[in-house]
């Protein structure tokens, strides 16, 4: 979709700090971070909501959204989708959220946000 700002992610026109890519799937930084390593999944066809998408689009969004966490060494961390404006949904194509909890780094000296 033309206006779409993820759509001009995956096209890049828009840059992004890409962590994985696929012919279906991308995964990219966000770029207003929760915590360290927070990614954004998306499916690389555009629809507003899940029941948009179809299901060979997001057979791979788990396995990545995990294997992303694993990268990050997050052992916590949440997996969060926005569904509709009325549950928060600020961009309107279809992204899942991958959060590590704050403190996944104090092992490794590193703290976040900085202090
Ligand atoms: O789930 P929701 O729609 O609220 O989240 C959208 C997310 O997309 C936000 O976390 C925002 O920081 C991120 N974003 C981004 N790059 C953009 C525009 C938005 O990472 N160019």
């Amino acid at each position: 979709m033309a206006t779409c700002i993820f759509c001009k992610i995956i096209k890049g026109e828009i840059p992004s700090f890409k962590l994985f890519e696929s012919d279906k799937t991308l995964a990219f930084l966000d770029i207003q971070p929760l915590s360290q390593g927070h990614a954004l999944v998306i499916p690389k066809t555009h629809g507003e909501k899940l029941a948009d998408i179809p299901d060979d689009y997001l057979t791979e969004i788990l396995p990545v959204a995990k294997k992303l966490a694993i990268a990050t060494g997050a052992n916590e961390y949440n997996i969060l989708q926005n569904n509709g404006r009325g549950a928060h949904q600020e961009v309107p194509h279809v992204h899942f959220h991958m959060i590590p909890k704050p403190n996944v780094h104090e092992g490794l000296g590193i703290s976040w946000p900085a202090q």
